[in-house]
């Protein structure tokens, strides 16, 4: 089974990725962590991806697809969760051939939907260690002293990208490049919605029951 997960950030689609790996063997595969792999290990290919960020430029979606080939070509047998990826209708495109070459298919596309109230309830009150990178929640998770990380006794702030006016920004992006996508995998029949706001305990046997259903 191959499947993609959508969502905008705070859906929980990553939490849900693990969670199906582990219960179905399927390999998570977000670009993001390829990419930082890859730019790790110093591969030819890395030092390109490098190169272009230093540039303060985007990665092209050719070299991030090369990278989710070869990662889908190693993992094809276990079946995949793709967390996050495509993004944009150009990358649907490209995972296409990909798919192709492999003779492989996706057995359902998986919009993890949330409001953005929601997504500011759960990214807005992150706060993060500068020194260990320790993530707390103002609400839900603060260090035991205010400021203070309780592992190592760094600062604890709020970074620039998790106040309201970036996540706000970022959301327009998501939503401006995701709704041709959506449409895309809407007319292949592929498309199945999830409604993600309440709580994980309470989502957990929903999940399964879709699960069932793509079986
Ligand atoms: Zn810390």
């Amino acid at each position: 089974m191959n499947l993609i997960f959508l969502g905008q950030q705070g859906s929980g689609k990553g939490t849900f990725a693990q969670y199906v790996s582990a219960r179905k063997g399927l390999v998570q595969i977000s670009a993001g962590d390829l990419l930082r792999a890859e730019v790790k290990a110093e591969t030819d290919l890395g030092k390109k991806a490098k190169e272009i960020m230093n540039a303060g430029e985007l990665v092209p979606d050719e070299l991030v697809a090369e990278l989710v080939e070869k990662k889908i070509e190693k993992e094809k047998s276990n079946g995949v969760i793709l967390d996050g990826y495509p993004r944009t209708l150009t990358q649907a495109e490209l995972l296409e051939k990909i798919l192709s070459n492999h003779k492989l298919k996706i057995n359902a596309v998986i919009n993890f939907v949330i409001s953005d109230e929601t997504t500011f309830k759960r990214i807005g009150g992150r706060l993060t260690c500068t020194q260990c990178g320790k993530i707390y929640n103002k609400e839900s998770n603060p260090p035991k002293e205010e400021g203070k990380c309780n592992s190592c006794g760094g600062e604890v702030v709020t970074r620039d990208d998790d106040t309201k006016q970036a996540i706000k920004k970022r959301l327009d992006v998501y939503r401006q490049q995701t709704k041709p996508l959506i449409d895309y995998y809407k007319e292949k029949g592929l498309l199945k919605e999830f409604d993600a706001k309440p709580a994980l305990d309470e989502l957990k046997p929903k999940f399964d029951e879709l699960l069932k259903e793509l079986e």
